[in-house]
C-alpha cells in the first residue's frame, strides 16, 4: 500500500503529469468561460426577441383598448379568431391602473407577481419613459413592459407582460447539456494532454536512458537529433557536445596516464640499469661513480616530472598563489637565456636575445622564470640544427612585451587553438619530447599576472610566442625608467 502511494506520489511529481494537468486545467477554464459566454449571449438574444414581441403587444393593446363612458374596455371582433386570440393573449399578463396607481383591470397573474406600488407607478408616469423588467411568480419569470397610456384625455398606467418559462427552459437545457458533455470532453482532453506531453517528453527520456547507459568505456555515445530543429533537438545537440568534451578530456587523461607511465618508466629503467651495473659489473671507483652519476641524473628527471605534476594540481586547485615583487625582468630573461646557451649549442641552434638594461615590473620571479624557460625550452626543442631562436623583451609605457621566436618546425593551424590545453601535444610530436604541460603552465602564469599570450606559427617556417604583461606602477620601475632616460640623454 505504502509502495502504491509512493508510486502515485512519484507519478504526480513527473513533468508529464504536471504538463498534462496544466493543459487540462487550462482546457477546463476555457470550456467554462466559453460555456458561460454562450449562455450569456443566448440569454441576451432571447430577451431581445421577447422585448421586441412585447413592444408589438404594447402597440396591439393600444389598438384594442379604448376609454368610454364607463371606463376603459377592449374593443375587437369576437368572431374574428385572430383578433380574439391576440386580445386573450394580451389579457394573460395585463395591468391597467389609473394615474394614482389604483388597478382598473388586471389579469390573475398579478395576484402572484404583485401590483406595482402607487409611488412607483406615479414616478413611471412622471418620467413618461417605458420600463422593461423581469418579475417573478414563485421562480417563474415574467417579462413586463409598462408605461404611460393616454386615451380620451385620461392618463393610465398600463403593463403588458409575457411568461419567459419557455425561454428559461431552453436556457436550462443548454446549460444542462453543456455541463453534462463537459466531463466527457475533459476526459478526452486529459487523455490527449497526457499523450501529447508523453510524446513531447519522449526525447528527454531517451536522453536520460542514454545518459544512464554511459560509462567510462562508452563516452563516445551520441544521441541522434530528430531533425525537428526544436528545443529538444537543441538539448540533444548540447548533450552531444558535452559528451564530446567529456570524451575529449577523458581521452586526454587516459593519454596522460600512458605518457606519465612512459615518462616515469624510462628513468626508472635507466636507474635500475645503472644500479645493476654498480652492483654486478663495476669494478673501479670511476665506474661506480659514473653509474651513480647517471642514476642521479635520472632521479633529477623523475623529480622534475613529479614537480610538474604537483604544480599542475596546485595551480588547478588554486593553491598556487603568486608572490609578486618588483622584478627586473630584463635581468631574469638574460639569466635564463644564458642557461639555455649550452643545450642550444648542443643542438646547433643559435640563441640570441635583445633586452633593455632594466625592465622592472611586478611579477612572481619564480613563475616568470618558469614562463620564460618553458617557452625557450620549447623553441630550442622544436628547432632543428642550424635554426635560430630569438628572445626579445621590450618595456612599453603600460606593458612589458616578451617575444620568443624560432625558425623551427612550426605548429599546424588546427593544433594552435589547443596547445595551451593540459596534456595537449601535437600528435606528430615525439613522445619523449614532453608531457604537454609546459604551455598550460605558461598560459596559467600569464593569466595569473593579468597578461595575455599570442601565437603565430607556420609549419616549416617557425613559431612566435608574444607575451604581454601589465607593467604596473612601482617606484622601482619609475626609477629604472628615469635612469634609462638619463642614459639616453647623456
Ligand atoms: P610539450 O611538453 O609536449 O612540449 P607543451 O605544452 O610545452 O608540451 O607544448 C604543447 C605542444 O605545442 C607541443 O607538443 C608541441 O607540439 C607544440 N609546440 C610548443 N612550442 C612549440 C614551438 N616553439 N615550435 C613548434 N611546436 C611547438
Amino acid at each position: 500500500m505504502a509502495g502504491l502511494t509512493g508510486n502515485l506520489w512519484q507519478a504526480t511529481r513527473s513533468l508529464r503529469f504536471r504538463l498534462a494537468l496544466s493543459y487540462v486545467l487550462f482546457f477546463t477554464i476555457c470550456m467554462l468561460v466559453i460555456g458561460g459566454f454562450f449562455r450569456w449571449t443566448l440569454q441576451g438574444i432571447i430577451q431581445g426577441e421577447v422585448d421586441d414581441a412585447l413592444e408589438e403587444e404594447w402597440g396591439a393593446a393600444k389598438g384594442y383598448l379604448h376609454v368610454v363612458a364607463y371606463g376603459p374596455d377592449w374593443f375587437y371582433d369576437a368572431y374574428d379568431p385572430e383578433e380574439s386570440f391576440i386580445v386573450s393573449r394580451l389579457q394573460r399578463v395585463f395591468l391597467l391602473t389609473d394615474a394614482n396607481g389604483k388597478p382598473v383591470m388586471r389579469s390573475p397573474v398579478y395576484d402572484a407577481i404583485g401590483v406595482d406600488s402607487p409611488d412607483e407607478i406615479k414616478s413611471i408616469l412622471k418620467s413618461g419613459r417605458p420600463l422593461l423588467r423581469t418579475r417573478y411568480d414563485h421562480g417563474e419569470p415574467y417579462r413586463v413592459r409598462s408605461g404611460k397610456w393616454v386615451d380620451n384625455n385620461q392618463v393610465f398606467y398600463m403593463a403588458v407582460g409575457k411568461s419567459m418559462a419557455e425561454d428559461e427552459h431552453i436556457l436550462g437545457r443548454f446549460t444542462r447539456d453543456y455541463f453534462l458533455m463537459l466531463p466527457a470532453v475533459l476526459l478526452l482532453g486529459s487523455v490527449f494532454g497526457w499523450y501529447v506531453a508523453g510524446r513531447a517528453l519522449d526525447p528527454l527520456n531517451s536522453v536520460s536512458r542514454t545518459a544512464q547507459r554511459i560509462t567510462s568505456s562508452n563516452l563516445n555515445t551520441q544521441i541522434r537529433p530528430r531533425g525537428a530543429g526544436d528545443e529538444l533537438d537543441h538539448l540533444i545537440e548540447t548533450f552531444n557536445a558535452m559528451m564530446d568534451r567529456l570524451n575529449h578530456s577523458f581521452e586526454q587523461i587516459r593519454q596522460f596516464s600512458t605518457d606519465v607511465s612512459h615518462e616515469l618508466r624510462t628513468p626508472l629503467t635507466v636507474i635500475r640499469g645503472q644500479l645493476e651495473v654498480a652492483l654486478f659489473t663495476a669494478k673501479t671507483p670511476e665506474q661506480y661513480r659514473e653509474a651513480m652519476e647517471n642514476a642521479l641524473e635520472e632521479v633529477e628527471r623523475l623529480s622534475s616530472i613529479v614537480r610538474a605534476l604537483l604544480l599542475l594540481s596546485q595551480s588547478e586547485t588554486g593553491q598556487l598563489v603568486l608572490q609578486k615583487t618588483d622584478v627586473d625582468l630584463a635581468e631574469t630573461v638574460r639569466d635564463i637565456v644564458d642557461q639555455f646557451q649550452i643545450p642550444a649549442e648542443g643542438q646547433s641552434v643559435e640563441l640570441t636575445s635583445r633586452t633593455p638594461d632594466h625592465c622592472v615590473a611586478p611579477a612572481d620571479r619564480i613563475q616568470f622564470e618558469r614562463l620564460v624557460s618553458n617557452l625557450l625550452s620549447n623553441a630550442v626543442k622544436y628547432t632543428p640544427a642550424g635554426g635560430k631562436v630569438k628572445v626579445t623583451l621590450a618595456a612599453l609605457p603600460e606593458q612589458v612585451k616578451l617575444v620568443v621566436e624560432d625558425t623551427g618546425s612550426g605548429i599546424a593551424a588546427e593544433h594552435v587553438p589547443h596547445i595551451f590545453e593540459r596534456f595537449y601535444r601535437v600528435p606528430s610530436a615525439e613522445p619523449e619530447k614532453g608531457l604537454g604541460l609546459g604551455l598550460s603552465f605558461v598560459a596559467w602564469i600569464v593569466k595569473a599576472h593579468g597578461g595575455s599570450i599570442q601565437v603565430e606559427s607556420e609549419v616549416g617556417v617557425g613559431t612566435r610566442f608574444t607575451v604581454t604583461l601589465p607593467a604596473g606602477e612601482s617606484p622601482a620601475r619609475r626609477l629604472a625608467a628615469e635612469a634609462a632616460e638619463r642614459e639616453v640623454a647623456s
